[in-house]
């Protein structure tokens, strides 16, 4: 059944086209000595009642949980900017979401920087070891090491990027002190918070691996069982951790005492039943050597908008931008949008779109020097990839062959393919919009749910699992994998914030959690809303597919309905999956006001929020 279209593209660019966010003077930037309040972060934190969907002005925020958005919405309350509010609401994150974030992981921001009109992007990915080479996931022989034993273990853990992330980030176009951002955050480790449903089963579901590490167990297994829903969880460890933080600073965790402790963790994990797990190879070197890394956004014109996503290490704003190219190129292949198919045609669409981008990705993207980003997210190589195997009537067959990103384009049918990489889920999306038109899209992660597994005593926190994002052995034999380990080297992400500008204004700002998912549900939230004509929380709610060159997973309510039936028809070869994502964003509107919206039901429901409702 055809969707109703309230604002497709055109409409879009027209609703969008006139006056956005206001600027004001400095634009919410540091303010000069003397001005701005003393106190400038909340102390207490009272979250509100979790709602999907919140509009009004004065700045909004989005994120899966409560708390953590009621602090980001405290802070630009008192007068902090996009870049404070999300660095003080992803620290609470780590608290809230332990499995999912904390200042033992990594991940990428996107930040539109109202007062320079510039997007820009910061690489808080985690770090191998110096010692790292392309065969440390092997066996000697060759043969890929065995995945869970690696990700339990402290061989999986980088050095952590999401604390230089935060510095980086509060540095450049924040307005207030480091120490003054992590205290909410402290606040809610040492106070408590009410444990949900979905803490608890993250916890049910890690329970095996958690009860390993006397650590983890200690703080997340007390008597053997998860912590109840309802009942107030609090992480003494953790505040201590963000009161070190506080103190000394993101030097503590590079080279100082949060370091020492992290390494100790990571070289030799302690194990509750004294069993030995493969010790990590991080060195004091290594940390010491972090940097959070400024980059530019990738950049896609999609119906007139730049869709302005997060580059290598990521794969997120490469493959997302030729998903959108080549759902264009469709368009003009077949003489028909996709704002005007019906659903079964718009998902085979997006299904092809993602699953040829998906073949790209793994071909020639990871943290490899001369990664051809400008080709591969060029309208001319979607053309090409189009032109040579799509089919508005029948599904192409699976794996899908990877293109040549070369800049001379035909139609040619290019042969070689590869199979399908592997995918995890434990990451969670945090979107900021400011009064002054800044914006914070933000994408953080463990990896895994609950990382390592490995809790670093005396710290109560997590340790990731990132490394396991290498490839262990490469995906084809003969063909260059970039995604191999290597000395110092960052592991592929398919974590996608995503900034969307009209005429240089952000009007749209969204992410997701799902690890290669993430690529799926980011373009398809997109494309629902610019598209498909929905309001942004009915496309975050919309049913979800994902088709990655090999798996095409559908959520029930596409799987078991007429849309599903139509797919199978068009041969397309389903499985069934109750969840995809967890997506948050802001609608930034032409008068200044937001629409912030999280998910309605996934994960338990996300929190959207703005500073003053209404409107
Ligand atoms: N490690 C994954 C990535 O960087 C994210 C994991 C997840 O989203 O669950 O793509």
């Amino acid at each position: 059944m055809k969707r109703q279209v309230l604002v497709a593209g055109a409409a879009l660019l027209a609703a969008t086209g006139g006056l956005l966010a206001p600027s004001a003077a400095n634009a919410g930037q540091r303010p000069t000595s003397g001005s701005g309040p003393a106190t400038t972060v909340p102390t207490t934190v009272h979250p509100a009642t979790k709602v999907p969907v919140m509009t009004g002005g004065g700045g909004a925020v989005s994120s899966v949980d409560e708390t953590a958005t009621q602090v980001g919405i405290d802070v630009l309350r008192r007068g902090g900017n996009a870049a404070d509010a999300a660095v003080a609401a992803a620290a609470t994150l780590g608290v809230t979401e332990p499995f999912s974030s904390g200042i033992g992981g990594g991940g990428f921001l996107v930040y539109y920087d109202a007062k320079h009109r510039r997007v820009q992007a910061v690489d808080g990915r985690e770090t191998a070891p110096r010692s790292f080479t392309s065969t440390t996931f092997t066996d000697g022989q060759g043969k890929a090491l065995d995945f869970n034993t690696v990700v339990n273990s402290g061989l999986s853990v980088g050095v952590p990027g999401t604390p230089a992330l935060w510095d980086t980030v509060a540095r450049r176009w924040g307005t207030r002190s480091f120490a003054d951002l992590m205290k909410p955050a402290q606040q809610v480790a040492e106070q408590g918070f009410v444990v949900d449903a979905t803490f608890h089963q993250q916890v049910a579901d890690n329970a095996t691996r958690f009860a390993k590490f006397p650590a983890t167990a200690a703080l997340y297994l007390k008597g053997g069982q998860p912590p109840a829903t309802g009942a107030t969880f609090r992480n003494p460890d953790m505040a201590k951790a963000y009161g070190e933080l506080r103190a000394h600073g993101v030097r503590s965790l590079y080279q100082g005492t949060l370091g020492a402790a992290l390494l100790a963790a990571s070289q030799h994990p302690r194990t509750s039943d004294g069993s030995t797990v493969y010790p990590g190879q991080l060195t004091a070197r290594d940390l010491a050597s972090y940097r959070a890394l400024l980059r530019t956004p990738t950049s896609t014109s999609y119906r007139g908008l730049d869709v302005r996503g997060m580059p290598v290490a990521s794969s997120g704003g490469i493959a997302v931008g030729e998903s959108l190219n080549l759902l264009e190129a469709y368009d003009r292949q077949t003489h028909q949008s996709i704002s005007d198919v019906d659903e079964a045609q718009y998902l085979h669409r997006f299904s092809e779109a993602t699953a040829t981008a998906f073949a790209d990705r793994n071909r020639w993207i990871g943290s490899v020097p001369g990664v051809p980003t400008r080709e591969l997210t060029s309208q001319g190589f979607a053309n090409e990839r189009a032109c040579a195997l799509f089919s508005p009537t029948a599904a192409a067959t699976r794996p899908l062959p990877f293109g040549n990103p070369d800049g001379s384009y035909s139609c040619s049918h290019p042969a070689a393919s590869q199979p399908a990489a592997r995918d995890d889920h434990g990451t969670t999306h945090l979107t900021v919009a400011d009064k002054w038109g800044n914006v914070a899209s933000y994408t953080l992660t463990i990896e895994q749910t609950g990382g390592s597994a490995i809790t670093v005593p005396g710290w109560g926190f997590l340790l990731n699992n990132e490394l396991t994002d290498f490839n262990f052995v490469p995906l084809t034999a003969g063909v260059p994998d970039p995604n191999l380990p290597g000395s110092s080297k960052r592991p592929r992400s398919s974590m996608s914030p995503t900034i969307v500008t009209l005429h240089g204004r952000p009007v749209l700002a969204l992410g997701s959690p799902g690890g290669a998912t993430i690529i799926t549900t980011v373009a398809q939230v997109l494309t629902e809303y610019v598209d498909r004509g929905m309001p942004l929380v009915d496309a975050i709610a919309a049913a979800r597919l994902s088709s990655r060159n090999g798996v095409e997973q559908a959520e029930p309510a596409i799987y078991d309905g007429p849309d599903g039936a139509a797919l199978r028809s068009l041969g397309h070869v389903l499985s069934s999956t109750p969840e995809i994502g967890a997506a948050t964003g802001i609608v930034i509107r032409p008068d200044g006001t937001f629409q912030a919206a999280a998910e309605p039901v996934r994960r338990g429901g996300g929190s959207a929020q703005v500073v003053r409702p209404g409107g």
